[in-house]
């Protein structure tokens, strides 16, 4: 007979536990997140006037006195349940800003829209693969030629996308560590000079004073990083252009297609951020990349060569559960020097974390605060950033969530709620932890058919219309 492991005992220790049927309930909840906080307290909603409460709620009832709540973390490689929520928040967030919804009218379908990528520059030649179904070699020259460490200049191989090589130098010594991570850490002021630039040059051309331009349109974005294989960030951003009353006004009728991509192109060429006089390395002057890609994005029902609003919702949203372990960094901050060494990561993802760690103790870039951030290359950026005009925000679609949970507000502002809360602990035990991803599973399978079916539903919708 097989034994039974350290699992399966925790597992029947757990369904002999009291209150265990509703631990699983608790943990259903959650959605079956990897790593529930549990606290412990109560909450109750009085009456002013009769002293009467109307809801009240205590966790004295609750298996082990304590209730499951998310750990809310936005990245898929701590938490898949949470990582997916929060995914589906971007996801209306920027749909929102697109197409309308959750107050935005639908109106802004029709304003002037473009999804722009924005690249870091080159910090020296990293192995390439190969396009998707072409044998193109990666860095082909027809010398031989070497740089002065002895490494060649070339690389007349094909690699496959999922190669170990893609996106490390060629060279790590002639490749510019210091200049890529002081980039990473200046990005964020990159793009705020950008997004002033775009605001100051359209007010150039149509002639207006920059303080004058709010009067007649607002220019909102919504941005979201994306770590490419060499460990460098991209920004993707939606940019919509409106009226004077943001979302709910159209742009005037003179401003022309068009007008928008000219100014962003010429914005992203004009900023640069220089960095403090370092002594070792003089002043880096940051620039973004050429390569620079603006389309615009067409409304549900449009034709034509530009991209779809839902499909650009849903790639902004992948984006913000992922992070630097795309790079093949780690997701967790790095506790001291002596870690580096032994980090799973790559030579090239080393070095760049040992630089951040390296220029992170000179004291006229302490403000940047590198060594907290080696984990994230030196990017110390939100995952998402939105200008206010945009659209929604997370808190309001997390107090949706909440209220359709919970069901409306008993009465307005006339109720007085109490409450009291503490930490008691998170995690789970090894058993606790397979259960909780069988519940995970179970949910993601069910919304799956779900979803599955609605679309057999609307398909037999439309054909049951055609005559
Ligand atoms: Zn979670
Ligand atoms: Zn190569
Ligand atoms: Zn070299």
């Amino acid at each position: 007979m097989r034994s039974l492991s350290e699992i399966d005992r925790d597992i029947i220790r757990l369904a002999n536990t009291p209150g265990f049927a509703r631990w699983l309930e608790q943990i259903h909840d959650v959605g079956g997140c990897a790593n529930p906080i549990y606290l412990s307290g109560w909450t109750r909603t009085l009456d002013p006037a009769t002293g009467e409460a109307l809801l009240s709620y205590t966790t004295a009832d609750e298996p082990g006195e304590r209730l499951a709540v998310r750990c809310g973390n936005r990245r898929a490689s701590r938490c898949a349940p949470c990582s997916r929520l929060y995914q589906g928040d971007t996801f209306h967030l920027v749909r929102s800003g697109l197409s309308g919804g959750k107050g935005i009218p639908d109106t802004v379908a029709g304003h002037p829209r473009l999804f722009v990528t924005l690249t870091a520059p080159s910090f020296g030649p990293v192995h390439r693969s190969a396009p998707e179904q072409s044998e193109e070699p990666c860095r082909p020259r027809r010398d031989a030629r070497c740089c002065e460490h002895g490494a060649r200049l070339g690389c007349g191989l094909v690699h496959a996308q999922d190669d170990p090589v893609v996106g490390t130098p060629l060279c790590p010594s002639c490749y510019d560590y210091t200049g890529h991570v002081l980039w990473h850490a200046h990005a964020g002021r990159l793009w705020d000079r950008f997004t002033t630039a775009v605001r100051r040059d359209l007010a150039q051309v149509l002639g207006l004073a920059r303080a004058r331009l709010r009067d007649h349109l607002v220019v909102s974005f919504a941005k979201v990083a994306e770590y490419q294989r060499r460990g460098a960030i991209h920004f993707h951003a939606v940019v919509r252009l409106d009226g004077p009353e943001g979302p709910r006004s159209a742009p005037p009728p003179w401003v022309l297609p068009g007008l928008l991509e000219e100014c962003i192109r010429r914005a992203a060429a004009q900023v640069y951020v220089d960095t403090k006089e370092l002594d070792a390395y003089g002043c880096y002057r940051l620039r973004w990349g050429e390569q620079l890609d603006a389309r615009p994005i067409r409304a549900f029902g449009d034709t034509g060569e530009t991209l779809r609003d839902d499909a650009v919702a849903g790639y902004v949203a992948k984006y913000v559960t992922k992070s630097a372990e795309v790079a093949g960094a780690v997701d967790y901050p790095i506790p001291s020097a002596a870690n580096i060494p032994y980090l799973p990561v790559s030579t090239h993802v080393r070095a760049l974390v040992g630089t951040c760690w390296r220029l992170g103790g000179l004291p006229e870039l302490e403000p940047l605060r590198l060594r907290a951030w080696a984990h994230m290359l030196g990017y110390r950026g939100h995952c998402l950033t939105k200008s206010r005009a945009y659209s929604t925000t997370y808190g309001q679609l997390r107090a949706v969530r909440a209220a359709h949970r919970t069901g409306p507000p008993l009465t307005d502002s006339q109720t007085v709620t109490e409450s009291a809360w503490r930490y008691v602990g998170h995690g789970y035990t090894p058993g606790e932890a397979e259960l909780a991803a069988g519940i995970a599973e179970t949910i993601t399978l069910n919304r799956e058919i779900a979803r599955e079916e609605l679309a057999r539903e609307r398909q037999g919708g439309r054909n049951g219309a055609t005559p």
